[in-house]
């Protein structure tokens, strides 16, 4: 639809679909909201879509994703998270421990991420863990810790939805939900997220093709919510000596492929600390449009993924590269959140 189009409009776009027997799909953004129809192709190309006020353009879509595509959106999104942008013109830092513990812990990694610059606070409530027996997260306590830290420090916060059953609890706290890599598959999940009013952050699945991670955004956007910002998180190979392995192509293959923003989580790909720092270089040079790093006061007692959490003087030299290469690539580091977050 145009960026003018009004209400009525997109209503009577929906209606003219549905009366020919096909399905729209209202998906919002920033600044443009797409319709996708599913149906007869014939039939839609006898009703003059075109011709309606409002309409901008209509495209057949041949790839699977098609919302998502740069087919159907050339240009490439900007999605914001309270108020902060991750896009094409910035390289967005998103920072914080891997789980919530304790409010000291997690406001003394908030501060150690904003000291680095970072914009946003990352940190789980909910953990996805390998083993059952591994913590598993402090649950809605840990969301109240983390909004408690949000009005501490104004950084707007990111933290995981296991279950589409969750996800309206999770979004009256959080201001963006993340799917874990474990569950990009999680197709309820995926159309859960589509009618939630914030935006999602989609990691790739531990072995998932481009194309998969792509289909799982277009889950998300088909059910309304085009807020979709993709995360390459490293993924299973034959190689043992990392965690996982990053596959740093996978930026400019899902942005030439996607206007959706992609981002890269070093923490996860590499699973060591020693490599979070390289690996971030890499991800900004190679066009990431942000990182999400872990970070912890205290690695060596940490609950979860200690071995990989930056600390302090890793930070200020990660704070020293993101300003040098992000100048380098022709971006900024976006200004900190100045809307009232909550
Ligand atoms: C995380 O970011 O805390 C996490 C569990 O990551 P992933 O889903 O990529 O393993
Ligand atoms: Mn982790």
């Amino acid at each position: 639809m145009a960026s003018d189009a009004k209400p009525s409009d997109i209503q009577a776009v929906v209606a003219l679909v549905e009366s020919a027997g096909g399905e729209a799909f209202v998906s919002r953004g920033i600044s443009r909201v797409i319709i996708g129809l599913v149906g007869d192709v014939e039939q839609f190309a006898r009703l003059n879509i075109r011709g309606m006020r409002g309409v901008r353009d209509v495209t057949r879509i041949s790839a699977g994703y098609k919302l998502v595509s740069r087919e159907h959106h050339p240009a490439r999104s900007a999605v914001r998270v309270g108020g902060v942008p991750i896009g094409p013109d910035t390289v967005t830092l998103i920072a914080g421990p891997c789980a919530v513990e304790t409010p000291d812990q997690t406001l003394a990694a908030a501060r150690m991420a904003q000291r680095a610059g970072a914009v946003l606070l990352r940190g789980g409530a909910f953990k996805p863990r390998t083993s059952p027996y591994a913590f598993q997260g402090l649950g809605e306590r840990g969301l109240r810790i983390l909004a408690d830290v949000r009005a501490e420090t104004g950084l707007p916060f990111v933290t995981e939805v296991l279950d589409a059953d969750q996800v309206d609890m999770v979004a009256q706290y959080a201001d963006m939900l993340q799917v874990g890599a474990r569950n990009m598959q999680n197709f309820a999940l995926l159309q859960a997220l589509g009618a939630v009013g914030k935006p999602v952050l989609l990691k790739r699945g531990l072995s998932a093709t481009i194309e998969e991670w792509l289909m799982a955004a277009e889950y998300i956007a088909q059910r309304g919510n085009l807020d979709v910002v993709l995360c390459e998180r490293g993924i299973r190979t034959f190689e043992t000596a990392t965690r996982n392995t990053l596959d740093i192509s996978a930026v400019p293959v899902a942005q030439s492929l996607s206007h959706l923003p992609v981002i890269v989580d070093p923490s996860h790909s590499g699973g060591r600390r020693d490599l979070v720092l390289p690996l971030s270089r890499a991800a900004v040079v190679a066009g990431a449009d942000g990182l999400v790093v872990d970070v912890h006061p205290e690695p060596s007692v940490a609950l979860c993924d200690g071995p990989q959490a930056l600390i302090a003087d890793d930070l200020a030299v990660l704070a020293r590269d993101l300003r040098d290469l992000t100048g380098f690539m022709g971006r900024q580091l976006p200004e900190p959140a100045t809307v009232p977050v909550g």
